[in-house]
């Protein structure tokens, strides 16, 4: 297989599968909510998971090491979130500590009140950076003025997940130049209830995810919450969504593994006709398909995750990976709906839920079409990357 992986990752990746099958079950009754959106999954059952996945030295791994945590590499962490998409299990979700994400270069007063309250799991808090768009879009991206201590922001986001529960909204926004000082983006962290904040919809996607849109109507927020500096807000969402687009890729991947090893039970199992749909030659042409294009899915996702830990600059690699990922996980799901037949469009099938998932996998954290313009321009004007 693609990833060949040192005995330490080879181990990791059989305790995640030993932990899997433990978790099937710790809920007892699986099959009811496999595939299923994480209203599924009963409360008390997602605190055990949480609290075995301590106990087994899973959770700290998305947490830095001064936290207590064990800080797990690019490549490690796309071996347990791989595995963990393959089994294909709603449960999944809780076995990882809260991710600091953009956060983790914290500083100071942010630190105390943001980071380490969110390492804690006494706070959560949501990335906006979509702005909206169509007709109804405002003239001009989320900006700010400076006031005193203060940045008085203005401006819509339209696309927060988790955000109406969030404690606080990491925002990207526009500082408007002035006498005081120079101007450009901004990462700047945004208590919910600030006066000035407002929820306007609460909305859910195809894939069953929870999001907001936000107004800023003059909400004064102190110019300390900046994370960093003026102008560094675009690099450090950037930074944010390159790892993001590693993980998204290794689930796209875990999807794609479990599809096929569904498709291949499927296809050899038996059939009304008499003779099993693996052994007629056209099923045969797209099953192979499914397989060639996880193959090489993995192959990218595996060398970038290895590019990642060597400290090399992969970001043409890691729009590139998502982009591939992604796209294959859409066509591999589908083309295991096609051979599963009708049942696979019934509500609550593993593949009716996948393929809505996956659907989505091409437009959250960044469009495909947009990364491959990364792409376009990482090679053309930084004649960077090794695409
Ligand atoms: C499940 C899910 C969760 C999300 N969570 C968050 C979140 O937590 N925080 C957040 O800020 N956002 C979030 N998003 C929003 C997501 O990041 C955006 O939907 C995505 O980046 C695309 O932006 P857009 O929807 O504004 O579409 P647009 O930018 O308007 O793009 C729409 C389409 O236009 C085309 N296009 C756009 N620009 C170009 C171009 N320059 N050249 C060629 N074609 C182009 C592409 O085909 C593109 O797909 C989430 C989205 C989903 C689906």
């Amino acid at each position: 297989m693609p990833e060949s992986l040192p005995a330490d990752l080879v181990d990791l990746r059989d305790r995640l599968r030993a932990f899997i099958e433990e978790m099937r079950t710790i809920e007892g009754d699986l099959e009811t909510i496999e595939g299923e959106e994480e209203a599924g999954v009963p409360v008390d059952v997602r605190a055990r998971v949480r609290e075995r996945s301590k106990a087994l030295g899973f959770f700290g791994m998305t947490q830095p090491a001064e936290f207590g945590g064990t800080d797990a590499g690019a490549l490690a962490m796309t071996v347990a979130r791989e595995t963990l998409a393959a089994a294909n299990t709603p449960l999944s979700r809780y076995v990882f500590g809260p991710d600091p994400g953009l956060l983790r270069r914290a500083e100071g007063g942010l630190r105390e009140r943001y980071l380490e309250p969110v390492l804690a799991g006494e706070k959560t808090w949501s990335f906006a950076f979509t702005e909206p768009s169509g007709p109804n879009a405002p003239e001009r991206p989320t900006w700010a003025v400076r006031d005193g201590d203060d940045l008085v922001v203005t401006g819509r986001k339209a696309f927060i997940t988790g955000g109406a529960s969030a404690d606080f909204y990491a925002a990207l926004v526009n500082v408007d130049e002035d006498a005081s000082g120079p101007g450009g983006t901004a990462m700047l962290l945004i208590d919910r209830d600030t006066p000035g904040v407002e929820i306007t919809r609460r909305f859910r996607s195809m894939e069953g995810g929870g999001h907001v849109e936000l107004s800023f109507e003059g909400a004064r927020v102190p110019a300390a919450n900046v994370l960093g500096k003026i102008g560094e807000g675009m690099p450090r969402a950037m930074g944010n969504i390159g790892e993001e687009r590693l993980m998204s890729a290794a689930t796209a991947c875990g999807i794609a593994l479990w599809t096929v090893d569904y498709t291949t039970r499927h296809i050899t199992g038996g059939h009304r006709s008499g003779q099993r749909l693996g052994d007629r030659e056209g099923v045969r042409l797209r099953y192979s398909d499914m397989r060639i294009e996880t193959y090489a899915a993995r192959a990218m996702l595996y060398r970038t995750a290895r590019l990642v830990d060597a400290g090399e600059d992969a970001i043409n690699e890691g729009a590139a990976t998502k982009v591939y990922c992604t796209e294959v996980a859409g066509r591999v799901v589908d083309s295991a709906v096609q051979l599963v037949g009708g049942q696979a469009l019934i509500e609550g099938h593993p593949l009716e839920h996948l393929y809505r998932r996956v659907r989505s996998m091409r437009l959250a954290g960044g469009a495909s079409d947009v990364l491959r313009l990364t792409v376009a321009r990482g090679i053309i004007e930084f004649d960077a990357g090794r695409l």
